[in-house]
């Protein structure tokens, strides 16, 4: 019988549902996978992007866990594409590559005084708060005063981090550095700014109605952004989604405030246009838009101005080239047919027409980073059923013997983490949180986390 010898870059969620995915689908070749993350530990953006207050969403590891506890896919972490392995190692090795590297960086907004100090992107910060290895352990947190640019989940989760009491993060899983740094931190008000109305966010109404919950932090709106135009009121009327949002935003606005000691602001209609200060940030300048009549706004020409020491911008997350793999600089993705990865055409740059033998992409750098780690199982689907049904157009590798990769990574001195390395790693942080009563405290440096997984196999 064939086999099919896979190789997965990325461990989170997509590439351990691609995973899963294949070995459940019924097929007429056997497999062996094997998954290359470049992070010691596995699930990507569920361990370093989703909000340490959100165990819900954290239990989602469970079920990844799950699947790569049931043995059938061998995993090598702390070994990253382009450096540690290339496309020619695994051409040699397998018959094909699936890509699921995610996007771990912040989109670039470039307007004046952005560079200054005190200007942050969420991505940093969100790594810092849930304690990714790459990122420095100190977080600047001197601000009062502090503008959120974005009208979606991750300006949300970032909002709530700043604003929340760290005691009231304490039985989380953050690390012991996070919880000394927010608790130094002198905020009282954090802003929220997006261009757009109440109608057009693109909060969900479960993070959004969260934030009402936050001990002792009043929330503070504006009559003038809720004088509602048609296009907006028929959006609340018609969709579910809108309607919620708009509830919950009705029934702070009838709160009393005045007794907190941290206040949360929302400004709608606003398009921040310039950060000023001198070296570092000292104020946020925005353009009151307005209500276009289809869903849209346009500027009113009338410019606003409030003192802020720090501004956080989360406009969205962006994917990173790939060594050897074509790359679509203008969205950030692996251009890709429903996962089949297509390569650049030489006649006309920046069109990508023709499919690149072997190699397949999903998840968030396959799609772009939107959507919820549910959507990632769907993604994951589709980029397997090609996959599957290309089985004529696969590499034919010279050597796809399983122990030949393990000897090329350690011919080359990489200190590879493995599935009993993760547990070790995980038993050990369970064990720190336990004399505090907490689910776990996160290990941080990287070769405080290599030492303890690769402890295991010595
Ligand atoms: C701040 C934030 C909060 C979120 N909160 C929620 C939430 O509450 N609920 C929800 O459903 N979704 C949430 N999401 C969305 C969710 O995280 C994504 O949908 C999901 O993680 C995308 O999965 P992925 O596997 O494509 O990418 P990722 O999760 O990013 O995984 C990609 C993996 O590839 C690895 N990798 C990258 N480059 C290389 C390389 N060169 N070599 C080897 N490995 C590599 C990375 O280290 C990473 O582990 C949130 C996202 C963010 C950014």
């Amino acid at each position: 019988m064939t086999k099919l010898r896979l190789a997965i870059v990325g461990a989170g969620p997509a590439g351990i549902y691609a995973a899963d995915i294949l070995l459940k689908l019924e097929k007429q070749f056997d497999v062996s996978i094997d998954l290359f993350e470049a992070l010691p530990a596995p699930y990507g953006l569920v361990r370093y992007g989703v909000a340490p207050d959100h165990p819900r969403i954290k239990g989602i590891i469970t079920a990844l866990r799950e699947v790569l506890d049931r043995g059938d896919i061998r995993i090598f972490g702390n070994v990253h594409y382009g450096t540690d392995i290339t496309l020619a190692d695994l051409k040699k090795h397998y018959n094909a590559v699936i890509f699921a590297t995610g996007a771990m960086r912040d989109s670039d907004l470039t307007l004046p005084g952005f560079d200054l100090e005190g200007s942050y992107g969420a991505a940093e910060f969100v790594s810092w708060y849930d304690g990714h290895p790459d990122v420095p352990r100190e977080w600047p947190l001197e601000a009062q005063s502090i503008a959120v640019i974005g009208n979606g989940n991750v300006a949300l989760d970032v909002a709530r981090m700043l604003v929340k009491h760290p005691e009231d993060l304490q039985s989380t899983e953050i690390p012991s550095n996070v919880y000394e740094g927010l608790k130094r931190s002198p905020v009282t008000d954090v802003h929220i700014f997006g261009r757009r109305g109440p109608a057009q966010v693109k909060f969900t109404p479960l993070e959004l109605r969260e934030l009402g919950e936050l001990r002792d932090v009043d929330m503070i709106l504006h009559d003038e952004d809720f004088d509602y135009d048609d296009a907006s009121k028929n959006a609340i009327a018609t969709n579910k989604q809108v309607m919620v949002i708009d509830r919950v935003l009705q029934q702070w606005r009838q709160r009393e405030t005045g007794s907190a000691s941290r206040r949360l602001h929302f400004h709608f209609f606003a398009r921040p246009v310039e950060l000023t200060g001198v070296g570092h940030v000292e104020s946020i300048r925005w353009e009151r838009t307005a209500p276009d009549g289809e869903g849209g706004v346009v500027g009113t020409g009338e410019f606003r101005e409030l003192p802020v020491q720090a501004v956080y911008r989360a406009v969205g997350y962006f994917g990173s080239p790939l060594d050897g793999i074509p790359f679509d600089e203008r969205v950030g993705v692996i251009p890709n047919h429903e996962g089949r990865v297509l390569r650049d055409d030489p006649t006309s740059p920046g069109q990508f027409n023709e499919q690149l033998p072997g190699v397949y992409a999903t998840g968030w750098i396959k799609r772009g980073p939107v959507g919820l780690i549910g959507h990632t199982k769907s993604d994951a689907m589709e980029t397997v059923k090609h996959l599957v049904n290309d089985q004529g157009s696969w590499w034919n590798p010279a050597h796809p013997e399983e122990q030949a990769i393990v000897e090329l990574l350690e011919s080359r001195g990489i200190q590879y983490t493995d599935l009993d390395g993760w547990h070790a790693l995980d038993e050990h942080e369970i064990a720190l949180g336990e004399p505090e009563g907490r689910a776990r405290i996160k290990v941080v440096p990287r070769d405080e986390m290599v030492k303890i997984s690769t402890a295991v196999r010595q």
